[in-house]
């Protein structure tokens, strides 16, 4: 099974890719992750993809598309996997077509997680990610067992740089410009998805699992 979830920064992406993950046995592979991995362990690529995080852009492709392309190429993907924030714009998308195509290959679904921008800013000030493990929380909606703490894993749980307001409302509308034009692209393909992500977590786990069977 091999998925891909759109939906603006902050519709529940990562939250479900997760949910999907575990249920199928693969793996959620999110490039914003293997950025922010970077930034942390201050490498060469984690420096040069910050300079566009911290502004709310895209990181240049040429960049991003060989992490992505080298980590659906491991062991664990063979039997798929859930990627969440790749492809972000039409040219990762015919990159990813042509991989998969190469080797006699398709996506599955593309699931597109919607929720209005209204609702975006509001979530995303409430956002928290464990810093060890990469588990994400919500202050008032999903919130960890003991405060300011990963249920999984004990660490600090911290509010992202690039979930400040002002670098949202530039998320969004690079959501806009860039990657919503993939909604059309593929549902010309057959295989979109929608779900509404304003309900709870749990609610939008179950359209998905309805989708998936
Ligand atoms: P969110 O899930 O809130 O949308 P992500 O963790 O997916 O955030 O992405 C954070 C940032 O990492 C993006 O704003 C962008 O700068 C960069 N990024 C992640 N994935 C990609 C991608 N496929 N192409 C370009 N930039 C990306
Ligand atoms: P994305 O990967 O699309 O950027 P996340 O999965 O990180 O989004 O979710 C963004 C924020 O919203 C997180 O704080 C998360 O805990 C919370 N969240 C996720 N799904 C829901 C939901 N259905 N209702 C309310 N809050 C949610
Ligand atoms: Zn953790």
């Amino acid at each position: 099974m091999k998925i891909i979830m759109l939906g603006a920064p902050g519709a529940g992406k990562g939250t479900q890719a997760k949910v999907i993950a575990e249920k199928f046995g693969i793996p959620s592979i999110s490039t914003g992750d293997i950025f922010r991995a970077n930034i942390k362990n201050g490498t060469e690529l984690g420096m040069e993809a910050k300079k566009y995080m911290d502004q709310g852009l895209l990181v240049p492709d040429e960049l991003t598309v060989k992490i992505l392309l080298d980590r659906v190429a491991k062991e664990d993907c063979k039997d798929g996997y859930v990627l969440d924030g790749f492809p972000r714009n039409i040219p990762q998308a015919q990159v990813l077509d042509k991989a998969l195509e190469e080797q006699n290959e398709k996506l599955d679904f593309a699931i597109d997680v919607e929720v209005p921008d209204e609702d975006i800013i509001r979530r995303m000030s409430g956002r928290r990610a464990c810093a060890g493990c990469g588990a994400t929380y919500h202050v008032e909606h999903i919130p960890p067992k003991k405060e300011g703490i990963c249920d999984t894993c004990g660490q600090e749980l911290v509010l992202r740089d690039d979930d400040k307001p002002e670098t949202v409302k530039n998320r969004l509308d690079v959501y806009h410009k860039q990657t919503q034009p993939l909604i059309d692209f593929y549902e010309a393909k057959g295989i979109l998805k929608t779900v509404d992500g304003t309900m709870d977590m749990k609610e939008v786990s179950a359209a998905i699992a309805a989708i998936l069977q």
